[in-house]
């Protein structure tokens, strides 16, 4: 581990962290589904309302200009954080959904045609299939699907298999929110542009975890949430090129994306604005900033080597434990386990550990595809992020050890 990283200097950073939950410290393992915010998140958040609340773009007095210029200091923030060429390749979204959701109905629409094909991996969360089911109904293309193996990588040889002319467009997960897989986007970037497909890389899960760059992937669309990344909820980046985002028509009307309107015909922003209708969430974009300040200030590498420490002690840590099973054991992980313990129901499990403070998710994850695939109705998640500790993965493995008395 690196010297620098102490994490009993970022728990401070936390102050929700430092709170009972039935009478115990708080453990919070339900990081993939939403992460913390450091106090500085929180003070951006609050300084927006008491010093320069304003809507933004169109005003000329003072405090408009420094909400504009902070909101779009958030874009240039965002831009760097994920290496896009352009300010004008970031689009703010409500978050990674919004963004999918976004590009299936513009670039999907517009684009795709009956029997052509949409290429999506069996690992995906629901945001990433129901788009791509809803506009291939609409037009009457066919999704196709990766399979994966039992240990929960996706099964390569198969993907070429199912690349050819038809396809148009191949959305996969980077980082797999229910296995913590690592998927090789690059590969299957580099194998689908060989067919002429655009690709979109959920990456609401990597994002935090991984050094992102879309240039070097070569990803067409690149979509994630600020509250993964330590943020504010409400607010996202789809990243698009420019070329791309250029060619797409507009996905909502309203204020902001036009240049002008009258009754007969309205002409359309330039980018980012095209696709930014209305007023946007200007207070949570704002904070956004300094939390991706917050993240790229510690280092993303110093988080992962961090994150993976804690990873390989509660695999082994819980892999001791009889009749536990770990769902998801690719090579490349980030710090995610999903686990079933025999004869006992996922839910009991997250009852049961909230009862000694310990903040789990239990369920399909938004992802039952992947839970009929492994045939199990859901896991037990504990997702770890930097300001994890060792010892609060011992607490897991007692209360597990509890649990399985109790109920085993
Ligand atoms: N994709 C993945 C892999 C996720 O884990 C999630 C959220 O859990 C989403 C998409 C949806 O993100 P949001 O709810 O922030 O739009």
């Amino acid at each position: 581990m690196i010297a620098t990283f102490d994490v009993t200097d970022i728990r401070k950073d936390f102050p929700i962290l430092n709170q009972t939950i039935h009478g115990k410290p708080l453990v919070y393992f339900d990081n993939a589904a939403t992460t913390q915010k450091p106090l500085s998140v929180i003070e951006a958040l609050s300084q927006y309302y008491m010093e320069f609340n304003a809507n933004i773009h169109r005003g000329i007095h003072t405090l408009a200009e420094r909400a504009t210029a902070e909101y779009e200091a958030t874009r240039d923030k965002a831009k760097d954080f994920i290496n896009a060429a352009q300010r004008e390749e970031i689009v703010f979204t409500r978050g990674t959904t919004e963004g999918i959701n976004l590009v299936a109905q513009t670039y999907g629409r517009q684009n795709l045609k009956a029997g052509d094909e949409v290429i999506i991996s069996g690992m995906e969360h629901h945001s990433n299939i129901v788009p791509w089911q809803m506009i291939c109904e609409e037009k009457g293309a066919t999704l196709r699907v990766i399979p994966i193996n039992e240990q929960g990588d996706l099964l390569m040889d198969e993907y070429e298999k199912l690349l050819s002319e038809k396809t148009k467009i191949v959305a996969v997960v980077y980082v797999s929110n229910s296995l913590g897989t690592i998927n090789p986007v690059k590969e299957i970037i580099t194998k689908a542009h060989q067919y002429g497909a655009k690709v979109l890389i959920d990456g609401a899960q990597a994002s935090a975890h991984l050094d992102i760059d879309v240039q070097d992937l070569d990803a067409d669309f690149y979509v994630f949430s600020s509250h993964k990344v330590y943020g504010p909820t409400g607010v996202g980046v789809l990243y698009g090129k420019r070329e791309l985002l250029d060619a797409m028509p507009p996905y909502q009307g309203g204020g902001e994306m036009i240049r002008e309107v009258s009754f007969g015909k309205t002409t359309y922003n330039d980018l980012p604005y095209k696709f930014e209708a209305g007023t946007p969430n200007i207070a949570d974009t704002v904070a956004f900033k300094a939390a991706l300040d917050y993240v790229t200030t510690i280092g993303k590498s110093v988080i992962g080597e961090y994150e993976h420490e804690l990873l390989t002690y509660a695999t082994e840590s819980l892999q001791s434990i009889d009749g536990l099973q770990i769902i998801g054991q690719a090579k490349e992980k980030i710090s995610v386990i999903s686990y079933v313990l025999e004869g006992i129901h996922h839910q009991d499990i997250g009852i049961m550990l909230d009862n000694d403070g310990i903040a789990v998710r239990t369920g399909h994850h938004c992802t039952q595809p992947l839970m009929d695939r492994f045939c199990i109705l859901g896991t037990s998640r504990a997702s770890f992020a930097m300001y994890n500790t060792k010892e609060e993965i011992d607490r897991l493995v007692q209360g597990l050890h509890k649990i399985k008395k109790k109920l085993g």
